[in-house]
């Protein structure tokens, strides 16, 4: 890794600032397309939240749940394990090797590129100069162009004891100190429910708190029953539109107060609670306002759809320039502002950005969801095939699953796609696929899905939509 700290003031063509998927991506792109690019970091390591501190080493985590569970379930086809001996000291060696094969691997691809790193906090000077304050002092890059790829944090509850190391943060509960015996879960969004998989496999005894009337808010009720019905018997309590309204440090743990319909009469005692209600973009972190470029009252950064923001050869990408926050949201949209300073034609116009849940059972969706058609009144045929009626199903022992694909009355394209179910943040690639290409019914139901798979319940399910399905009774026409 090309890591610098000179005197001079360093001439980039590109600039990049965060090294995350989508300030990486950038700089490679841009690396590649011949600009000579400078990426600041101000961590040691590239890859950011994602590779470090998120997605993967929580999916290395929802692993290790995943098979706890099933070796826990396998029972019913005549095998039994004894409880599971859990050496939480190789559980952390485990995962970090995996994020470090990960980020070894980034550092390495940046030296071939090229690709200029200077570690530390950097902060815009001017308009087209940013000062990097590393540990050894400051050191100026002053750029023809920029890439904003600053990211996002952890929303943190103000009046809550911030400062305890028993409230975590995703990034506390992935260190996995130790496996507390009692652990609340505020947010019943993706993080506080991949969290809660994960140390419910690993014994604790979880309690969920979500403001809203149900978990994942904006995901369709019908995928997310299955999981929340799986939830309710793995976990101790899940309380629905309710909040917690005062947390107090005591010796043997927090003690917690809530309001709202689903509260406990009683302060609970948890031995930690986690956090998970959300992020916010980092948009108010760099100084923006040196460089002139308009940040918005919670600190996104608009942009075009070349990636552009207000100040003319500054870009923007990522989860600073707006929802949803998702590493490949922004992989696509470093390789659009990357291509436009290159000069090539680049546009960011995806028909769907897909949402997966890493939960037990996964949940995930594309495209037009049912509740905003209804909300909308936008028309569409439904075509949805029960996990319950396929092989691959029953013979892995889980059946509770759904694949729901909505189309176009009229033209018969399809529109939008959900699925719950083992593998579903597998199996919503084709429905993306399917999307952007502009697939109707008869073209995902006449190919030929391999038996028996999962990914078999996609064609099923456009079949149901056609009325052509044979393996269930097909639905009466509307
Ligand atoms: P989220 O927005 O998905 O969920 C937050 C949840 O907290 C919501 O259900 C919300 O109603 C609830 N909430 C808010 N305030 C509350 C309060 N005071 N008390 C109780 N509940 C409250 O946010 P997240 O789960 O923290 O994730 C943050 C971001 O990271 C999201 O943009 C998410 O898409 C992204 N992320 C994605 C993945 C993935 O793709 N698998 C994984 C982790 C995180």
């Amino acid at each position: 890794m090309t890591d610098t700290q000179t005197n001079e003031v360093i001439q980039a063509q590109v600039a990049v600032l965060g090294a995350g998927p989508g300030g990486y991506t950038a700089a490679f792109r841009a690396a590649d397309l011949g600009l000579k690019t400078v990426l600041i970091e101000r961590y040691p390591s590239l890859g950011g939240v994602c590779l470090n501190v998120g997605c993967i080493p929580s999916k290395a985590l929802l692993h290790t749940a995943a098979i706890l569970n099933e070796a826990k379930e396998i029972s019913h086809m005549g095998v039994s394990f004894g409880a599971p001996q859990i050496d939480l000291e190789q559980m952390r060696v485990g995962k970090q090797a995996v994020v470090n094969k990960l980020t070894g691997g980034l550092a390495a691809l940046a030296k071939q590129r090229k690709v200029q790193l200077v570690r530390g906090v950097g902060q815009f000077v001017s308009s087209n100069r940013i000062a990097v304050q590393g540990k050894n002092g400051t050191q100026q890059v002053s750029f023809d162009h920029c890439i904003i790829a600053c990211g996002s944090s952890a929303v943190k509850i103000p009046g809550f004891p911030n400062e305890d190391p028993r409230l975590m943060d995703s990034t506390d509960a992935l260190e996995l100190a130790d496996i507390p015996a009692r652990m609340l879960v505020i947010g019943g969004g993706i993080i506080g429910l991949e969290m809660a998989t994960v140390y419910s496999a690993l014994g604790s005894q979880i309690d969920i708190v979500e403001l809203q009337p149900g978990l994942i808010p904006g995901c369709d009720r019908d995928l997310v029953k299955p999981l929340e019905r799986r939830l309710k018997k793995q976990l101790n309590r899940i309380m629905l539109e309710t909040k917690v309204s005062q947390i107090s440090p005591q010796k043997d743990g927090l003690k917690v107060s809530f309001e709202g319909k689903q509260a406990p009469a009683q302060a609970e005692l948890y031995d930690r609670v986690l956090v998970a209600v959300g992020r916010s973009p980092n948009g108010h972190k760099i100084n923006a306002a040196a460089a002139g470029i308009q940040v918005d009252e919670r600190g996104f950064i608009p942009v075009d759809q070349h990636m552009r923001t207000n100040v003319p050869k500054i870009y923007a990408i990522g989860d600073v320039v707006g929802n949803p926050m998702l590493a490949h949201k922004a992989t696509h949209e470093a390789k659009v502002a990357a291509e436009v300073i290159a000069g090539l034609p680049a546009l960011f116009d995806p028909l769907t950005i897909p949402s997966v849940a890493y939960t037990d059972p996964e949940v995930a969706w594309m495209g037009l969801t049912e509740t905003e058609a209804q909300a909308k009144g936008i028309a569409y045929d439904k075509g949805v095939f029960p996990w319950a009626a396929s092989g691959r199903a029953l013979g892995i022992g889980r059946e509770e699953g759904i694949t729901k694909l909505l189309f176009d009355p009229e033209t018969k394209r399809i529109l939008g796609a959900g699925i719950v179910g083992v593998n579903a943040g597998e199996l919503i690639g084709e429905a993306v696929l399917a999307l952007e290409m502009g697939a109707d019914a008869e073209d995902i139901g006449l190919s030929i899905h391999p038996h028996p798979t999962l990914c078999e319940t996609l064609g099923l399910a456009a079949e149901m939509a056609e009325g052509s399905i044979t393996d269930l009774l097909p639905p009466k026409k509307r």
